[in-house]
């Protein structure tokens, strides 16, 4: 068995980048992201963080609650 002339590793120890949302290594497609549904999930995640979409807690306008027949 032949071994190998150059070794693979400890030449130069390349920077992989990982993926933000999961720590997988990114591809070169999605990069920074692993692929495209992390890229989504950051996305929304700052989209959500910059616009913090208030919820509406009024659920139906007390006009007529239990304020039933008070004229
Ligand atoms: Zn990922």
């Amino acid at each position: 068995m032949p071994n190998d002339p150059e070794p693979a590793d400890a030449q130069a120890p390349r920077p992989v980048r990982k993926c933000p949302i999961c720590g997988k290594p990114a591809l070169k497609e999605y990069r920074p992201f692993c692929s495209k549904r992390c890229a989504d999930v950051d996305l929304q995640r700052w989209f959500t963080g910059s616009y913090a979409i208030p919820l509406s807690e009024d659920e139906g306008s007390s006009e007529d609650g239990d304020d039933q027949g008070g004229r």
